[in-house]
């Protein structure tokens, strides 16, 4: 596997923490030991967070290309458009979002307070539409682009999530290099690892890093798209094509794409009554703050399936906390009292 050949452009702080868990552990089933991998604080940009590490592939293709708009599209609590808006900033490039309504969720702030503030708060030109959820190319997209265009700049479009970017995959496949160096370090091997999955790169780029050591199906994607058939199209659309850049040397098999679809009800962005107590519990045993869009629900898989005996006993698992934090500002009122 090569990954080095690609360039990289830091935004991040480099390899991020790993955390052992004992009090959510003991909680949630004595008989496993839980860990976290940090990559909600992996830089000082805007609270950090997972899209970071794609978007670290895909900035030197941007500076390359001579543009002077970063373009990206999201959901109005979106935390990758912030880190797009974030990593305009940085970069000293203007920055043009489409949000759209993605999340059948009413609240009075919603879109004044957390990611979509820390955007506007960095100069992103945010504009706010009315289409529904969609983890395709939109068409509010293709027209962000040509408005740029048409206004004499030169865009340079990332789509949701970086997911179906080319480059999208590869950071993820750098988390899974990074694991390995830290398990030397640690003296074991984790068993199994849980990432939360809506446009798919996360989970595709730490399938193709983990299929270099033949543990892909230990990587456990929980659903928070609530469309899983065109959740699960997208990584394995992914898989094959970061799998080729990074020269695997070999096809990844289907049955080594596993994703759970049972967290993801009501819908994606709302939180279930379990996804709101696996939020609660992870807070008041560990002080590890989960999102009611994504790593909540993650977080509510991990439990249940630790719950219900889906890992063999003294199993080490590694829960991939992605980010997402500040989402909870535009859903206050359910954790009003805790
Ligand atoms: C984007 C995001 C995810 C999902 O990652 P994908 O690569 O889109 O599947 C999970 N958690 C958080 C906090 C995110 O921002």
């Amino acid at each position: 596997m090569n990954l080095q050949k690609f360039e990289r452009y830091p935004l991040t702080f480099g390899k991020t923490p790993i955390d052992y868990l004992p009090r959510l552990s003991k909680e949630i089933n004595g008989n496993l030991q839980i860990y976290a991998k940090r990559d909600d604080c992996n830089s000082g940009l805007a609270f950090g967070g997972n899209k970071l590490r794609k978007l670290e592939y895909i900035v030197p293709d941007a500076i390359a290309s001579g543009a002077d708009t970063l373009v990206s599209i999201g959901g109005v609590q979106s935390n990758h458009t912030r880190m797009v808006a974030a990593t305009a900033a940085k970069i000293g490039m203007k920055c043009r979002l489409v949000q759209e309504k993605w999340v059948p969720h009413f609240d009075g702030v919603y879109d004044r307070v957390g990611n979509i503030l820390l955007t506007r708060l960095m100069g992103a030109d945010s504009r706010l539409v009315e289409d529904g959820f969609d983890i395709g190319i939109r068409k509010s997209y293709e027209e962000a682009i040509q408005s740029v265009k048409d206004e004499g700049g030169k865009p340079y479009g990332i789509p949701a999530g970086a997911s179906v970017h080319k480059y999208g995959g590869l950071g993820y496949v750098g988390f899974a290099e990074e694991v390995r160096e830290q398990e030397k370090e640690l003296g074991f091997k984790f068993d199994y690892f849980i990432v939360c999955v809506v446009t798919g790169s996360t989970q595709a780029g730490m399938i193709v890093g983990f299929a270099e050591d033949n543990r892909a199906d230990r990587v456990i994607g929980i659903d928070a798209s609530g469309t899983y058939e065109q959740t699960r199209a997208q990584v394995k659309q992914i898989v094959d094509n970061t799998a080729e850049m990074v020269e695997l040397g070999r096809k990844v098999r289907d049955d080594e794409i596993v994703i759970i679809s049972d967290y993801a009800y009501p819908a994606y962005g709302v939180p279930s009554e379990e996804t709101n107590e696996a939020i609660r519990l992870a807070a008041k045993t560990e002080a590890l703050i989960t999102d009611p869009v994504y790593e909540g629900k993650s977080m509510q898989g991990l439990i249940d399936l630790a719950k219900k005996n889906f890992f063999p006993e003294r199993s080490k698992i590694l829960y991939a906390h992605l980010g997402g934090a500040p989402a909870l500002n535009g859903y206050s009122y359910y954790y009003k009292d805790g």
